[in-house]
């Protein structure tokens, strides 16, 4: 941390701001420019937060030189992490040297639907199967999911298929039975921020795919992986899911330098999902493709074998020519850039 003193700024209140940190326990070093004197804070940056240095006489700014997550961040673990998903015996990776194919229906429907769709995924290359039985809508008219009997669906749908559950939870008091039916918990953009869903499913024992709030910047992204892993779980996967701006033409703007800039201070995994980005079948191809080209650890993508019923985002959901052209995109492409299908990869 630095402290960066106002130029009129005197002596004695040089020295006061250098006993507080010391009564803390910290060290300063004071710096003595022409115009300003600049302190560098050395010490538990938790306990300095308490000084209200900003508020002290002379002083102009406070700046903080390290993360503010920790557990997530690269600084003090440098190489990025794999995070493994499905029952022991037939776990996926997500990490740096794998590229995963998420695909599945927005919402499970019924037992019939969400297999067709299981199965167009596995047959477009996909080893794990997304599918909401809590859905977060916006409208409270909206159809909001089956719950338990949807959770039981994707369950039944994981036997037949043998591919592994990833679905939503959206409220802490159904963290456990999501988590006895799924192989991971989704938190989606409505909930990013929701502390105590996040602790939940921190201690759930499942890994944790955390999306991004639609008005969160990188750093509250992180921060609030950082409450799921304070409770033990370092499995979270980050999934960037595109961002509210001004621009109309999709549902939300895809904001594709999340991925480098995300890889280059966290270790987590992160991977994109196109559909719920642009909210349309023809864009989730070029997405796609831009997000194995920047570099993301997998997509995440709705497919629905009948679109036109679906009860839920229906004007993303692929099927025929567009599903097959993201399918050769994701067995193409990811090996051009030296990542092996995680298909290939799972742990036995
Ligand atoms: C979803 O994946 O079904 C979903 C609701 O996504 P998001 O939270 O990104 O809107
Ligand atoms: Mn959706």
């Amino acid at each position: 941390m630095v402290v960066v003193m106002a130029p009129d700024a005197t002596d004695e209140q040089i020295a006061h701001v250098t006993e507080r940190v010391e009564g803390v326990g910290g060290q300063a070093f004071v710096s003595r420019g022409v115009v300003r004197t600049i302190i560098g804070l050395v010490g538990d940056i938790e306990s300095f937060h308490g000084l209200n240095l900003r508020t002290m006489p002379g002083v102009a700014a406070v700046h903080r030189i390290s993360d503010p997550f920790k557990l997530v961040s690269r600084q003090h673990h440098p190489d990025r992490s794999t995070v493994w998903v499905g029952p022991a015996g037939h776990q996926v990776p997500i990490g740096p040297d794998t590229f995963t194919f998420i695909a599945g229906p927005c919402a499970v429907e019924t037992a019939s639907q969400t297999l067709e769709a299981a199965e167009m995924a596995k047959a477009a290359g996909a080893s794990l199967l997304r599918g909401g039985a809590f859905k977060p809508r916006t409208s409270p008219y909206a159809f909001q999911g089956l719950g338990v009997k949807g959770l039981e669906i994707l369950a039944d749908v994981r036997e037949t298929t043998g591919l592994p559950i990833v679905t939503e939870v959206v409220d802490a008091r159904d963290v456990t039975v999501v988590a006895e039916h799924a192989d991971m918990l989704q938190i989606g953009t409505r909930n990013m921020a929701n502390f105590g869903l996040l602790q939940a499913a921190g201690e759930s024992g499942k890994p944790v795919l955390l999306k991004r709030g639609m008005t969160a910047t990188i750093e509250e992204w992180l921060m609030a992986a950082e409450y799921v892993a304070q409770r033990g779980n370092l499995d979270v996967v980050l999934c960037e899911r595109g961002i509210r701006t001004f621009e109309p033409s999709t549902r939300n703007t895809l904001d594709i330098s999340a991925v480098p800039v995300v890889q280059s201070i966290s270790h987590l995994p992160i991977i994109v999902d196109p559909s719920h980005a642009g909210g349309r079948k023809d864009l989730v191809v070029p997405l796609s493709r831009a997000a194995i080209g920047v570099g993301a650890d997998g997509v995440i993508v709705d497919v629905h074998p009948n679109p036109e019923n679906a009860l839920c985002d229906g004007p993303q959901a692929l099927l025929g020519t567009e599903l097959r052209e993201l399918a050769s995109a994701v067995r193409i492409m990811p090996p051009a850039l030296g990542r092996v299908d995680a298909g290939e990869r799972v742990r036995g």
